[in-house]
């Protein structure tokens, strides 16, 4: 199969240049869910653009009817954010222009609309899925519609609205959103999911499924997914406990400003098996990859250095440690005419290593290690059908 590549205007800078956006859309025989995937919304976080590219050559080299459905693939998808550098290193997570976390900043329908959304589930509740799915989106599209004609006219939009909007107009009527990105640090493989989607989660097979159970506000997951999550739970108010088709996934590849090997090829073949557990990719059957680690974001847990100094001894990545284990030392000098003192600093509870700071001089406050508590994801609350 062959790619139609399309180029899409971002930006128009003061130069007269235009940054632009470029998706790869390969077409199954079938018709079928429709999955959009991005890579580097980040600017430091380059791993998925590896994943992009091999997507690209696996669905090259498949077959057109073992694709159900369209993939619509957009690597680079922050060209503002990926450019950006400080000497030789990449910052690229925060808008120049505002401070905005660039993934904090999406439209979500679901903001101030619980009772529109609560008046359609009223209304649609008794259609079939499929139907309820295709009448929401044409709802939310509207929506969304109005959004993009605000760009243009009256006193205009800054360019954090008119970035999002333009990145959203691509993957908005999808039913799958992947968004891949990677530690700013040094971290883990893993995968952010949402309510009712623990099943689905593991068949990405990465070392661990944190639920987004705490709302950190307009990431680009968050957007695309809580309109949904929100009908799903009015739905189960009315009777009628149901989950979409509808998924929406962040998926973290190890390490910031790299693009390691293994973690491309376990984000690549995660995503390919995840796609074969949808249905979507029907080349051989999905893996079961055995028993998965979940955690949630509502533990995770980030330690912050008690006084500035220099790291040393720190506990490797994806180390279980138990309160009260070591996690680091810190190598403290002074302007007080004393020796310089090596304190160490010990977990106030269990949990799972997941991410390190990539610099191991640290000013007091400054980000140091994170942990994750492995716990039972919460019970589903859906039947399917
Ligand atoms: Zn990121």
């Amino acid at each position: 199969m062959q790619p139609h590549i399309q180029t899409y205007p971002l930006l128009t800078l003061a130069s007269g240049d235009v940054l632009k956006l470029q998706m790869y859309r390969f077409q199954g025989q079938q018709p079928g869910l429709t999955v959009y995937c991005q890579a580097n919304l980040h600017g430091a976080e380059f791993a998925g653009n590896g994943v992009v590219q091999k997507l690209i050559e696996f669905f090259q080299a498949c077959e057109p009817h073992h694709l159900v459905g369209e993939v619509r693939l957009v690597p680079v998808c922050n060209p503002l954010g990926v450019s950006q550098r400080s000497h030789h290193f990449a910052s690229g997570r925060y808008n120049p222009y505002d401070g905005r976390d660039w993934n904090r900043i999406f439209w979500d329908y679901s903001e101030g609309a619980a009772a529109d959304i609560a008046a359609f589930a009223q209304v649609h509740r008794d259609l079939d899925l499929a139907t309820l799915t295709q009448h929401f989106r044409t709802h939310l599209l509207a929506a969304f519609q109005r959004e993009l004609e605000r760009l243009d006219n009256g006193p205009g939009a800054p360019v954090h609205e008119r970035y999002r909007c333009r990145l959203q107009a691509l993957a908005l009527d999808a039913d799958i959103l992947l968004d891949l990105h990677s530690s700013s640090d040094r971290g883990l493989v893993y995968v952010y999911y949402f309510q009712n989607r623990e099943d689905r989660a593991a068949a990405f097979g990465l070392d661990f499924a944190l639920l987004s159970d705490r709302h950190d506000g307009n990431a680009c997951d968050e957007a695309f997914i809580k309109p949904w999550l929100a009908l799903e739970r009015e739905l189960a108010a009315l009777g009628r406990p149901v989950r979409f088709g509808v998924d929406a996934w962040t998926v973290e590849l190890a390490n910031g400003m790299a693009l390691q090997a293994p973690a491309i090829q376990r984000g690549l073949s995660g995503v390919l098996n995840y796609l074969r557990h949808r249905g979507v990719l029907r080349d051989q059957p999905p893996v079961q990859w055995g028993t998965m680690t979940y955690a949630r974001t509502s533990r995770l847990v980030k330690y912050h250095a008690p006084s500035g100094g220099f790291i040393q001894n720190r506990v490797a990545l994806g180390t279980s440690v138990q309160a009260g284990d070591r996690l680091y030392d810190l190598l403290c000098f002074n302007k007080s005419g004393h020796l310089p003192e090596v304190h160490s600093i010990r977990a106030d509870r269990d949990g799972l290593v997941y991410d390190l700071s990539t610099s191991e001089g640290v000013n007091e406050g400054e980000y140091v290690l994170a942990l994750t508590d492995p716990v039972e994801p919460p019970a589903p609350t859906y039947r399917e059908g």
